[in-house]
């Protein structure tokens, strides 16, 4: 079972009569369908949705019109080193599922494991984390939390593969990566507060939390060592108790570091190349989401990137048909023309 419904693949010429057919919907009725509603029906909302944002809205959203991003061969090489370096923390097994509720059941189960191994082994990987972005959903797996010392800092991190083997400027670090781990941040401290309304969750995902789970995960969450020892026959395996036990164990721990951690893996060999840090900053990200939030919820149209940044649409698949672009080459070539008149 998926919980998001994939568009069919759709071919270079679909791809562009859909993007000519949209783009103006884009720009001038955005209001009316609200990108959340129109690509995330109005349920979830990704980590990576408010992140990518930063490297060019224009094309995030020509992106979710033409039904994804595609996957590149750098994109599998990373998903290959996550999947191993996971495996190495815990192993993962497959439970079927029958119902959105079974589905999401595995995924606060998943909260609970990870919380389980930071208790015990003070390190996690691919960490389940959510919570909300100016009222809507917001879910994402980080890639790994850890304490170096214990009675240090819970430090978040990201884990980057590169083609070459050995660390960037640190300047190179991208303003997607860091408004990516500042969110994590953001998300796992509120969780920690017990910042979190759990009903507006159900709402929103439209799930109903009293629905026991199937068997095959009832069972598997009977037995979870949470549990108060002899009330296993009592406890209803349902969202609203297994997300009871999330927010509680949440509750045991303590805000991470204000400090993020990029670490680098060398793509070919999936070696340790090191890491870089840089800190969060409240208000950068604050007010990163606030606008981001706005894109989402239709109250304002995508921008394009800034003619400074004009080198990303050299590499961009969107570039012949992009509404910004073309818009600015001719105010550009009126410029100059106005310009020739002028000398
Ligand atoms: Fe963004 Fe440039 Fe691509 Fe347009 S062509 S979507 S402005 S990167």
């Amino acid at each position: 079972m998926n919980d998001n419904i994939r568009g069919v693949p759709v071919n270079k010429f679909s791809r562009k009569y859909k993007l000519a057919r949209e783009v103006s919907e884009a720009q001038t009725n955005s209001t009316k369908v609200s990108p959340y509603a129109k690509f995330r029906g109005s349920k979830v909302l990704y980590v990576t949705d408010f992140a990518s944002l930063a490297w060019c809205e224009m094309q995030q959203h020509y992106s979710l019109m033409a039904g994804g991003k595609k996957e590149t061969k750098a994109m599998r090489a990373g998903s290959k080193i996550h999947n191993e370096l996971e495996l190495q923390v815990h192993d993962i097994v497959t439970i079927p599922t029958k119902t959105r509720e079974d589905l999401w059941g595995i995924k606060f189960y998943n909260v609970i494991v990870g919380l389980e191994s930071l208790d015990t082994n003070y390190k996690t990987r691919e960490l389940p984390i959510f919570g909300f972005v100016s009222d809507l959903f917001v879910f994402g797996i980080i890639d790994q939390v850890g304490m170096k010392n214990r009675g240090g800092e819970w430090t978040i991190s990201d884990t980057k593969t590169r083609v070459r083997p050995f660390l960037p400027d640190q300047s190179k670090i991208l303003p997607s990566v860091k408004y990516q781990l500042m969110l994590y941040k953001k998300l796992f401290d509120a969780l920690i507060q017990g910042a979190i309304d759990e009903e507006i969750i159900y709402q929103r995902l439209r799930l109903n939390p009293d629905l026991e789970f199937s068997s095959e995960l009832a069972n598997i969450i009977k037995r979870f060592g949470n549990l108060d020892e002899g009330k296993e026959k009592e406890f209803q395996p349902n969202l609203r108790n297994l997300m009871r036990i999330v927010v509680n164990n949440f509750g045991k721990f303590r805000k991470s570091s204000n400090t993020l951690e990029v670490n680098y893996k060398y793509q070919k060999d999936g070696s340790d190349i090191g890491s870089l840090y840089f800190e969060y900053e409240e208000d950068q990200i604050m007010s990163y989401l606030t606008k981001s939030a706005k894109y989402w919820k239709g109250d304002r149209t995508p921008d394009g990137v800034p003619i400074e940044e004009a080198w990303k649409c050299q590499i961009c698949e969107f570039a012949d048909d992009c509404e910004w672009r073309l818009n600015k080459i001719k105010e550009l070539s009126q410029k100059k023309r106005a310009l020739a008149e002028i000398t």
